[in-house]
């Protein structure tokens, strides 16, 4: 059966913003009920200041906590912003490693405090450098359907950097509508190009639900043969730096849409319902795509 790859980015990109600091044991908890449910590829940490982003002050402990716990190493990645992440990432086994590019000089100067070509340069750096290492780099195009300082961004733009990236190796580059700006008309106009060029497994897509559009994009994307997508447990999420997104794209909403699609995820929905139930607790918020809340109803009322 045809399969779909979801990075769940719960533990990552779903927290990094959450006014609740979580304990490791906390983490701990919460990638378990993860893993129960069949997500294994799961995006661990980030390894940024702790000033930048307290909710990872423990990047480093949670990293050891988890491959202590025996999973195979190529199912654990975690964000590097620079090369200084880069060094403390591969004090632990990990195999794949994510890092990020803002679409414009706003964006790129409010992350990193860098202009576009010199974070671009910075990424081409750790693309070459994992690959002297022998590990796996996706690359986040971030704010690749708007950018939460400049707006809408020329497709020409987007593409020219995607095809940047691509071409310099990253193994796979993320289209990231950070902001949740982006729409299936748009998505495709960016996709389409590049699968011209390069081969559908070298593309993912990173979706905020911002504006009600995540899971129409998404099926775009499938419908493409796009078959990697980031997804957070819940809707967990935002982004520290870009005003007003909300959640990543829920995974219970991915896998069911993907599941109605006759594509396999690996995720089992039933199970997934005790890792929102989790995030939420451990969070303090509200958390569930729509199927989560069908799926409570029922059980509910079945009781
Ligand atoms: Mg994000």
């Amino acid at each position: 059966m045809d399969r779909v790859i979801i990075n769940e980015v719960g533990l990552r990109d779903g927290l990094q913003n959450q006014p609740r600091l979580l304990g490791t044991t906390d983490k701990l908890q919460l990638a378990r009920a993860l893993q129960v449910a069949g997500l294994h590829h799961l995006e661990l940490t980030s390894f940024v200041s702790p000033r930048a982003v307290p909710q990872m002050v423990d990047a480093d402990a949670f990293s050891q906590a988890m491959f202590a716990a025996g999973a195979p190493a190529q199912d654990y990645a975690a964000l590097v912003p620079n090369l200084r992440g880069y060094e403390r990432a591969r004090q632990h086994p990990y195999r794949e490693l994510s890092a990020v590019v803002a679409s414009t000089d706003s964006f790129n100067r409010r992350n990193i405090n860098k202009d576009l070509e010199s974070a671009l340069q910075g990424v081409l750096a750790l693309i070459e450098r994992a690959h002297v290492d022998g590990l796996r780099l996706r690359v986040h195009l971030s704010g690749a359907m708007g950018c939460p300082y400049d707006g809408p961004q020329p497709v020409r733009h987007i593409l020219a950097l995607s095809e940047r990236l691509l071409g310099a190796g990253a193994d796979e580059l993320v289209i990231s509508d950070t902001i949740g700006a982006g729409h299936p008309r748009l998505a495709r106009a960016l996709l389409l190009p590049l699968l011209e060029s390069f081969p559908a497994d070298r593309l993912g897509l990173h979706l905020h639900d911002t504006r009600g559009l995540a899971l129409p994009i998404a099926l775009a994307g499938l419908e493409l043969g796009l078959r990697r997508f980031d997804a957070s447990v819940g809707g967990l999420g935002g982004c520290p730096y870009a005003p007003g997104a909300t959640g990543n794209v829920a995974t219970e909403s991915l896998v069911y849409l993907c599941e109605r699609e006759g594509l396999h995820t690996g995720v089992d929905l039933e199970a997934l319902q005790e890792g929102i139930v989790v995030a939420g607790q451990l969070t303090g918020q509200e958390l569930g795509a729509p199927v989560f809340r069908w799926m409570r109803s029922r059980t509910q009322s079945c009781n």
